[in-house]
């Protein structure tokens, strides 16, 4: 076998390739043995496949739980999955994969793929720099190009997180606020809104109640939390009471339409920490992964020999991998071209 120098590379259909034996993120018929690095479902793609052809599934027990709950038709509990600590160790003929902990939603991990020769390549899945352990060594490592373009910068000078509690603190005087983003930033809105004593209830459908169930099992503290098909929660929607209540981004044309406070979480905003979109509707710019500068500082603080950007799951990757050449001189391509 020769060394892992140079193996690590995206597919035509979004599998990140480390080394001989692993595909991180989506299907490859090849490899034996399939990461996911966090549950969003741009890094799910295949997942059925995968476990119904045998390979060995490895992410953290926080992904699997979140896993169960996004797609529960998934068969998770077939002995396909093998669920791993971060900094756990899983051996493969000459290679090891180890998880280690990005910063992003509950359980997202990187991946790192070591060989007998000392050979080292890497993913970072998704993730936010501040909170990340940079990946250091790599003879290749994959980068996420999320925000891989320089008008991708978010300079604030405002603390998004507490420009949130300050607006749901002072909507909340004219009752419910709705909150609507996607599966574990709504968990991390309420993380924020609880560490800063919101004390309302926090009202959610059933889906969004069971993914924070999973994050308060795995150790987030997220406040009183109530279903909005139970008749407690239900009343306090009804009658516009103060609490604030989480809908994932795809319910925000159909709930909290009439008379009540809005907001929106995300991260594609670049100008402005909070932007008004509509009447009682605003955007704020809490984002899960890092912008442009953290993406050059995190690959400035691994110094990789090689990078290969994530070109499949946006389209900035080889923007990304020509600002890396041009700004740190380490030799980078996008993939897939
Ligand atoms: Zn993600």
């Amino acid at each position: 076998m020769q060394c892992l120098s140079g193996k690590a590379e995206v597919s035509e259909r979004g599998a990140v390739l480390l080394g001989d034996s692993v595909a991180c993120d989506a299907f490859d018929a090849d490899r034996p043995l399939r990461v996911v690095t966090h549950a969003h479902g741009d890094h799910l793609g295949g997942l059925r496949r995968s476990l119904r052809s045998g390979k060995l599934v490895l992410m953290t027990s926080a992904t699997r739980d979140l896993i169960r709950v996004v797609n529960g038709s998934l068969p998770l509990d077939d002995g396909g999955v093998k669920v791993l600590d971060y900094g756990e160790t899983v051996e493969h003929g000459d290679e090891r994969v180890t998880l280690v902990k990005a910063d992003h939603i509950l359980g997202a991990a990187q991946v790192v793929v070591e060989d007998a020769y000392g050979g080292r390549v890497a993913y970072t899945g998704d993730f936010r720099v501040d909170g990340t352990e940079p990946l250091e060594g790599c003879d290749v490592l994959v980068v996420e190009a999320t925000y891989g373009s320089p008008s991708f910068k978010r300079a604030f000078k405002v603390d998004v997180r507490e420009l949130l509690v300050s607006m749901v603190e002072k909507r909340l005087r004219q009752g419910t606020v709705y909150v609507f983003g996607y599966h574990g930033k709504l968990q991390e809105v309420m993380q924020i809104l609880h560490g800063a004593d919101v004390s309302v209830p926090f009202v959610m459908p059933e889906r969004v109640f069971r993914v924070s169930k999973v994050c308060e099992a795995h150790g987030m503290r997220l406040g009183c939390l109530a279903l909005s098909t139970e008749k407690d929660g239900r009343e306090l929607l009804d009658e516009n009471l103060p609490c604030v209540a989480f809908y994932h981004m795809n319910a925000r044309g159909s709930v909290g339409l009439v008379g009540s406070s809005r907001i929106c979480v995300s991260g594609w905003e670049f100008h402005s920490p909070c932007r008004q979109i509509g009447e009682r509707e605003h955007l704020v710019a809490l984002s899960d992964h890092s912008d442009f500068d953290g993406l050059i500082e995190y690959v400035r603080r691994c110094k990789p020999r090689r990078v290969v950007t994530d070109n499949y799951r946006v389209r900035h990757g080889v923007t990304l991998a020509r600002e890396i050449r041009k700004r740190l001189g380490i030799y980078a391509v996008a993939m897939p071209r």
